[in-house]
Formats: structure tokens, sequence, C-alpha cells
């Protein structure tokens, strides 16, 4: 509990993990534009294949970026180590290969292909070395062992997002190699759909099992997450105005079908932000020990105050009074991030 003086102080000053997870952000603009130098240069510095020296340095810059950065916020074991260290091995192994899963012959088609079985495994690598490190964090988020490094299970979700993006960019990409080797010469269009629609199975599967310990499920929240999840199910179908219209209808209406399903992913992502975020009053009243503005119905949020028994009158959720203690500081300790 190094840093818990006081929680006004602290509200003020950026805390040590959220500033390392920012730094694992940063791989995500960076890996990109890396790739394609590592390439670019694998040529005249090694004289080795391109594919292979761009795939095997993204992925040993992200392993040993996350390892780096997390390394003091993992209770080291010797099996962590060994499972850390086979994951990412495996992954690199994958990349520095490069052997297609299917033959291929196209131009580019290789490249593709290989890039997105990387980014696939870098993404399944990177998952489960966070539910090695911290699966502990995740599943019993109370009653942290002192001894272990204070991660929070909010941090754990954070970076779990994080190894969305590599995961879901393969995915998509490889679900389009796949189309263009087994497809039978679809239209691209038709492609298109596909490979959004195994993306966004993926991701709302992945986001939903990620934050859904993280929220009070009031009925209204439950009913908007289904609708959001369905606009987004449905904007995987945006590809169609290419192919029904297909010498362009417009410069709008090109956007919305090459972009579409980016764009709901974008609003979505904000909407369940907005929609999942914890009574925050709570978590500042339980912080500085405002203890009129703690009263709030667990279920409903409504407000408890002055009453003299703890059933909401509100929707009738009723519990002891050590239950509510207990209810209201565990939700303070879990929500720190
Ligand atoms: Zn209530």
């Amino acid at each position: 509990m190094g840093d818990e003086q006081s929680p006004l102080e602290l509200k003020r000053h950026m805390n040590d993990r959220t500033s390392r997870w920012i730094i694992c952000l940063a791989l995500l603009p960076v890996a990109a534009p890396l790739w394609w130098l590592a390439g670019e240069y694998s040529k005249p510095l090694l004289g080795g294949p391109e594919l292979e020296c761009a795939n095997a340095s993204i992925s040993l810059l992200v392993f040993l970026t996350c390892v780096t950065v997390w390394r003091k916020y993992v209770r080291w074991s010797r099996g962590r180590a060994v499972g850390t260290a086979g994951l990412c091995g495996a992954a690199l192994l994958q990349a520095a290969l490069a052997i297609p899963l299917w033959s291929v012959s196209g131009c580019g088609e290789r490249e593709v292909l290989c890039t997105s079985q990387t980014l696939v495994t870098n993404g399944i690598a990177i998952v489960g070395v966070i539910f090695i490190w911290w699966w502990v964090r995740l599943f019993r988020p109370t009653g942290r062992d002192p001894r272990e490094p204070d991660m929070t299970p909010n941090m754990v979700r954070m970076t779990l997002s994080l190894a969305l993006a590599p995961l879901l960019c393969g995915v998509y990409w490889l679900t389009w190699a796949a189309t263009e080797k087994f497809g039978g010469g679809v239209h691209y269009a038709l492609q298109a759909i596909v490979s959004y629609v195994v993306s966004a199975a993926v991701f709302l599967t992945a986001w939903l099992m990620i934050w859904r310990k993280q929220i009070t499920w009031t009925t209204s929240r439950i009913r908007w997450t289904w609708i959001w999840s369905a606009l987004l199910a449905i904007s995987t179908a945006c590809p169609l105005f290419e192919y029904f219209i297909p010498n362009g209808g417009g410069w709008l209406l090109d956007v919305i079908g090459a972009l579409g399903p980016l764009i709901a992913l974008g609003v979505y992502l904000v909407a369940t932000a907005l929609l999942w975020r914890e009574n925050a009053p709570l978590i500042a009243a339980v912080a500085t020990g405002d203890a009129e503005r703690i009263a709030t119905c667990p279920k409903c949020t409504y407000s408890l105050r002055g009453l003299r028994e703890l059933r909401c009158p509100e929707c009738g959720w009723t519990v002891t009074v050590d239950e509510f203690v207990d209810h209201t500081l565990r939700r303070a300790a879990i929500n720190r991030d």
C-alpha cells in the first residue's frame, strides 16, 4: 500500500501503473512504421529475408517492452518465468520462420498471411502472459497477499484491452487471406464483410469478458449493452454498399462502405465507456471518506440517505449492515486503476 497516504493528494498524480500502461500504448503508433523499416533495412544490414526480419523484430520489440515495463509488477516464480519465456519464444519463432498456414501464390499474399499470423500469435501470447502474471488479480480481486506487487484488476483489464489491437488486426487479415484462398473468387466486398464479422465476434466476446465483472449490471445497462453490441454487429454489413453500388455512390457511401465497421467500433468503445462508467461520485466519496454520499443503492444507485433501514425504496434491494460496508469497501478497492 505504498502510495495511499492521502487520497486527495493521490488524485493529482499519474500513478506508476498508468504511466507504464501509456508506455505500452506507444507501441501502437510505432509498430507499423517500424515493421516497414525493419523489412526495408534487413537486406542491406543483414542480407536477410525481409518478411521474416520485419515480423520477428516487431515481435521482439513488443515482448521486450511488455516484460521490461511490467516486470516489477509480477511476482516472479520459476513457473511464471518459464511460461513467459515459452509463450514469447513460441510467438517469436512463428514470426521468424514465417511459414504460411496454407500455400500462397499471388503477389503480396504471403506477406499478408504471414504478417497476420504473427499479429494473431503475438496477441495470443500477450494475453497468455497477462494471465500467467496476474490471473489472481482478475479472479480474486480482493485479499491481495501484501508480498505481491500492487497490480490492480482494472490495470490488468486495460493491458488485456491493449493486446486486442494486434489480435484483431491479425484476425481481420487472416480471415481476408482465407477468403482469398478458399472463397472461390468472391467479390472483395463480401471478403471484407466476412472478415469484419469474424473480427467483431472476437472483439465483442473479448470486450464483454474483460469488463463484465467490473460493471454493476442494472437493467438499463444490460439493455443498452445489447443495443450497442447489435449495432456494432450490424455495421459489419457496411461493405454491402460497395457490392451493390460498385461504381461509386459518392464519397460518403465509399467511406461508409470501406470503413463503416471501424467507425462503429469507435462509437461502440465510447458508448460502453460512458454506459459502464461506475458511479464516479461514489468512488470519490469512498476515497475521501464522505459517508453521506456513499449511501447509494449498489444495485440501482438510488440515494439511501436518511433511511433507517438498509432497504432501497427504489428497487427493494436489501442487505445486512456488514454486507453493505463490505460491498462499499470492495468496490472502492477494485475500482482503483
Ligand atoms: Zn435500489
